[in-house]
C-alpha cells in the first residue's frame, strides 16, 4: 500500500485519481473484503473499504487521510482536469524536492504497475526512442559521455565483457582464411600508431554482414571513432548487382 504523508488534502485527492483505475480492478475483487477507516489508520493504509456507498451512490474505496471518495475524486478531477492540472503543476514546480520524494515512495510501492506503464509506454513510442537514441550517439558533443559509459559498464560487468572479448577472438579466427597473409595483419597491428586502434572496417559480427579478418578489411581508427562505430556498417544494396556497397 501507499503512504502519503504532510500532504494537503486536495493533493491526496489528485494522487488518488490516477490510482482510482488500478483500484477499481481490485474493488471488483475484492468488493466483500472490508476495512475500516480505523484499521485503515493503524495499518497506515491510503485507503479504506467499507461496502457503504457515499453521498453520490459510489461503493468504492476511501482516501483514508482525507476520506473521499475514489470514485468521486475521479470524477471531480475528469471535470476540472485543466485547472487542476495547472494547480498541480504549480504546487510541483514549488516542491520540487518533496514531489520526487512522493514519485518515488509511490514506484517503489508500485513496481509491477510501473514497470507495465514503461513496457507500454515503449511498445508506443519505440521508433521514436531508438532515433532519438542514434541521433544522441552520432552528436560529436556526447563522445565523452559515451567513453565513460563504456567504460563504466566494462567496469560494471567485467565478466560479459570477457565473454564479449571470447566471442570476438573466436569469430576472429572464424573469420580469418585460410589465404589470409596472417603476417601482413600482425605487422598492420605492430604498426598501429599510438592513440589509435585496429577497426574492422566490415564489423566482423556485424548485423547483415560479417567482414573477414583479412588486411583489406583493416583500418586505423580513433578510440573514439571506433566505439561510436561499434558493430555498425552502412550498407546501401545496390539494384544493379545486389552487392552490399560500403
Ligand atoms: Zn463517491
Amino acid at each position: 500500500m501507499v503512504r502519503l504523508r504532510g500532504l494537503s488534502p486536495w493533493l491526496l485527492e489528485l494522487l488518488a485519481y490516477p490510482l482510482a483505475s488500478v483500484m477499481e480492478s481490485r474493488i471488483s475483487l475484492n468488493s466483500v473484503d472490508t476495512v475500516s477507516l480505523d484499521q485503515a489508520r493503524r495499518q497506515d493504509l491510503t485507503y479504506y473499504f467499507t461496502g457503504i456507498a457515499c453521498k453520490n451512490g459510489h461503493v468504492s474505496q476511501r482516501v483514508t487521510k482525507s476520506r473521499s471518495c475514489v470514485k468521486c475524486s475521479a470524477e471531480k478531477y475528469k471535470a476540472n482536469k485543466d485547472s487542476i492540472d495547472a494547480k498541480n503543476n504549480l504546487w510541483v514546480k514549488r516542491n520540487r524536492k518533496k514531489s520526487n520524494e512522493i514519485k518515488k515512495r509511490w514506484g517503489k510501492a508500485n513496481t509491477v504497475h510501473v514497470k507495465k506503464l514503461a513496457k507500454d509506454w515503449f511498445k508506443a513510442n519505440r521508433t521514436r526512442v531508438v532515433a532519438k537514441q542514434a541521433e544522441w550517439r552520432r552528436d560529436p558533443n556526447n563522445r565523452d559521455i559515451q567513453r565513460e559509459n563504456v567504460r563504466r559498464k566494462r567496469r560494471n560487468n567485467p565478466g560479459l565483457y570477457l565473454f564479449l572479448q571470447n566471442k570476438r577472438r573466436a569469430s576472429k579466427l572464424n573469420a580469418t582464411p585460410v589465404w589470409a597473409d596472417t603476417d601482413a595483419i600482425k605487422r598492420i597491428y605492430h604498426d598501429c600508431p599510438k592513440g589509435m586502434t585496429v577497426d574492422h572496417i566490415v564489423p566482423l559480427q556485424g548485423k547483415f554482414v560479417c567482414g573477414l579478418n583479412i588486411p583489406e578489411n583493416l583500418q586505423y581508427l580513433s578510440p573514439s571513432e571506433n566505439s561510436i562505430k561499434g558493430n555498425s556498417f552502412d550498407v546501401i544494396f545496390t539494384s544493379s548487382d545486389g552487392l552490399p556497397v560500403a
